[in-house]
């Protein structure tokens, strides 16, 4: 997706421990123009597929997910990484480790969210070693639903995620693949 290229190379910043910081647009302000298009090309990607229901996980996956949506016309269920009491007690859970935050957590969506009549989408901001998409993806698998495809706005290729999803033969569309991010440059896989 050109339009995403142009602006991760304008606006993206290569941040130690191979993070590229893409804030102003897509993970503290959300440059809404911009998602809307990433929804509207998610929603081609993915057509036809008999989706029912967007999965994500908070926060930065909530924005893409929900522009998505309105193109699908369909519900989001975004995956909490908090247990509160708004959330209810019967869920399906998995456990993630956090590539940004180093820290291990439980992820968990309402059993009344997903059920196994839903066809599912997976939405995320990044990819990077897979750990959040394979969580979100063991919530799908316990909820007896159909994992029918990801998709992920930067995929970066040179970390092992985008392998292990293959592996896993899942419908997998990057916008924006990362052969690198070395010395502050970002160089695109395709
Ligand atoms: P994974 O679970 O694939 O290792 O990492 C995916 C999650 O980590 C994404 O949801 C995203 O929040 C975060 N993440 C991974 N790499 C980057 C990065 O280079 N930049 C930013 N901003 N977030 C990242």
């Amino acid at each position: 997706m050109d339009l995403l290229k142009k602006r991760i190379l304008e606006d993206g910043r290569v941040e130690e421990g191979n993070i590229l910081k893409v804030d102003n647009f897509l993970n503290h302000q959300l440059d809404i123009e911009l998602l809307n298009e990433i929804g509207k090309e998610f929603a081609k990607l993915f057509a036809d597929l008999g989706i029912t229901r967007i999965l994500t996980i908070e926060a930065s996956g909530i924005a893409i997910a929900s522009l998505t949506a309105l193109q699908m016309k369909v519900p989001v269920v975004f995956a909490k990484k908090t247990q509160s009491r708004n959330l209810d007690k019967d869920t399906w859970d998995a456990e993630v480790f956090s590539f940004t935050k180093d820290t291990t957590y439980n992820v968990r969506v309402s059993k009344r969210y997903m059920n196994s009549n839903d066809k599912v989408l997976i939405v995320d901001d990044f990819l990077a070693n897979g750990q959040a998409c394979v969580g979100l993806k063991k919530i799908v698998e316990n909820a007896g639903a159909e994992l029918v495809g990801v998709g992920i706005v930067i995929e970066k290729s040179f970390q092992k995620g985008a392998s292990i999803l293959e592996d896993a033969e899942v419908n997998l569309k990057s916008l924006a693949r990362l052969a690198s991010i070395h010395d502050g440059e970002i160089e695109f896989a395709d």
